[in-house]
């Protein structure tokens, strides 16, 4: 069990901290108040006191000091988690959001990010150089968080996930040591940070495979009656069908609250030109959208354009769901019936969405599942549950309704052909969609999860970091 810090320690810590490192307690105020704030309310706790370093030496000192004294230890990124994983209630919390600089590096066309960047500062960096790479497709999210669990984004269908962009990282680790990171450098290292790395230190660099992004893209919300809902979930496994990298969409359960009922919409890109965008898209186009907002634009804008509908505070609490490959229609439906009989019996829940991501896996399934922690690919889809309220009584009840519709999609993922409990390597939900209590199975990095715990042994035997889906160290004979 790990212990709040004193205030005695907090003096102690002040006085081996270069001045650069400012130190924020409660007698702080407003300027505590703000860092302590995260995009779920109710993920906000009350941080012994938060270190808001600039230097990866830092960083260093502040994990040691943490490491050392038995104390809870909380590292911010972009702070969406709406599990709490980013904060700590008496403990340290060591804030990176003075550390986000982006460098481009044109000839290898390596994007080098700190560790507290948003995805923001990455597309924009990069796009200026005429580069982009797989990010987040909400722009104020962490590059932390998002790719050390893995990350999907517009471009995974192209160049795979996130981590499969990482070529590089530096890394603070529980002993305080800062190590590279890469294919040549501590490389048990470098596997573990790509799909687990929360649970392995701070990155304080992150090193991105940029890619030529020459052209403008094509994205937007193309909004759907419910009664179509069936026919886009064709529409949408048929543009998968497709084999074309280029196209991807995320299909959403809403409640706007300028429309009369709750519709579907499915939020849609292309990278390439307006016509073959539309192209691609004709079998959702030709059912009938009762709006398109689609169009052309730099590729720096599409990750700002789901930011409405994730603006920061109020209650959250996301629920990874994973569906089939080839997403059933009537399976799709009975899911929309029950957000809709939630949302509509609970006023509170209106905002609350939910999304299926449909990228082309090809790519994302080529890499090999133990060549690296991540642990989610197979003939699955990401989704999730947003939780949106408002009543702080209903946290609980809230986030098991979301459970309950996590469990559901197991259970088809389960009962359909692709899985086997002997041969399927996969894990089933997706880690960054996770939070603490949600249902995990035993094998959260499924077929990884063994050389996990033995590296995990290696690198944070006391587990320091044990926030994100906890990987219990296993020592062996060997290590
Ligand atoms: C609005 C929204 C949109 C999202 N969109 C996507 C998406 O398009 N694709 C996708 O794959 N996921 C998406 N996610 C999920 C996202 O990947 C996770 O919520 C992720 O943890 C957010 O990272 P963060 O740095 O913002 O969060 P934080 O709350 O700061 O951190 C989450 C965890 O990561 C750790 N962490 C953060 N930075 C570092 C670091 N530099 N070194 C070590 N540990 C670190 C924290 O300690 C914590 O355990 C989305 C989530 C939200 C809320």
């Amino acid at each position: 069990m790990r212990r709040p810090i004193t205030a005695e320690q907090v003096k102690e810590l002040a006085s081996i901290l270069d001045p650069s490192t400012r130190l924020f307690t409660r007698a702080d105020g407003e300027e505590y108040d703000k860092l302590i704030a995260r995009w779920a309310d109710n993920a906000v706790k009350q941080a012994g006191v938060v270190a808001v370093p600039v230097t990866y030496e830092e960083v260093s000192k502040l994990v040691k000091f943490a490491s050392d004294n038995g104390i809870d230890l909380a590292v911010r990124g972009g702070g969406h988690s709406t599990g709490g994983t980013s904060s700590t209630e008496g403990g340290l919390c060591i804030d990176l959001s003075r550390m986000r600089a982006v460098k481009i590096d044109t000839a290898s066309k390596h994007i080098v990010a700190q560790g507290g960047a948003m995805w923001v500062d990455v597309d924009n960096a990069a796009i200026e150089k005429g580069l982009a790479t797989v990010g987040g497709t909400v722009n104020h999210t962490g590059i932390g968080g998002l790719s050390l669990g893995g990350g999907f984004g517009w471009l995974a269908g192209m160049y795979g996930c996130v981590c499969d962009n990482i070529v590089a990282a530096k890394v603070v680790l529980a002993d305080g040591r800062l190590l590279p990171a890469s294919e040549k450098e501590n490389a048990d290292l470098f596997w573990a940070i790509r799909g687990a790395g929360h649970n392995f230190g701070v990155v304080v660099e992150f090193t991105f495979q940029g890619h030529d992004q020459p052209n403008e893209v094509y994205a937007g919300g193309i909004v759907f009656t419910a009664d179509k809902l069936r026919a886009v979930v064709e529409a949408l496994n048929g543009m998968m069908g497709s084999g074309d990298p280029k196209g991807a969409a995320v299909l959403v359960f809403a409640r706007p609250p300028t429309a009369p009922a709750p519709v579907v919409v499915t939020n849609v890109f292309y990278n390439g030109d307006q016509a073959s965008a539309e192209k691609y898209l004709e079998p959702l186009l030709e059912l009938g959208p009762i709006a398109n907002m689609a169009k052309m634009m730099p590729y720096n804008l599409v990750n700002g354009l789901l930011n409405a509908m994730a603006t920061h505070g109020r209650r959250k609490s996301i629920k990874a769901v994973t569906l089939t490959n080839n997403a059933e229609p009537a399976f799709v439906q009975e899911l929309f019936d029950a957000y809709v009989k939630a949302t509509g019996e609970n006023p509170d829940l209106a905002h609350t969405f939910m999304g299926m991501e449909f990228y082309d896996l090809a790519k994302i399934n080529s890499i090999p599942i133990e060549s690296m922690a991540f642990a989610n690919r197979g003939p699955y889809r990401a989704g999730v549950v947003g939780l949106e309220w408002t009543n702080d009584k209903m946290d609980e009840e809230n986030r098991d309704w979301g459970r309950m519709i996590q469990a559901k999609c197991r259970q088809k993922i389960i009962d359909s052909k692709e899985y086997s409990p002997e041969t399927t390597k996969t894990a089933l939900e997706y880690a960054n969609y996770l939070e603490p209590g949600d249902l995990m199975g035993d094998k959260p990095f499924g077929v990884n999860q063994r050389r996990l715990a033995v590296l995990k042994a290696k690198y944070d035997p006391d587990c320091l970091f044990y926030k994100t889906s906890p990987i219990a160290p296993l020592v062996t004979a060997r290590n």
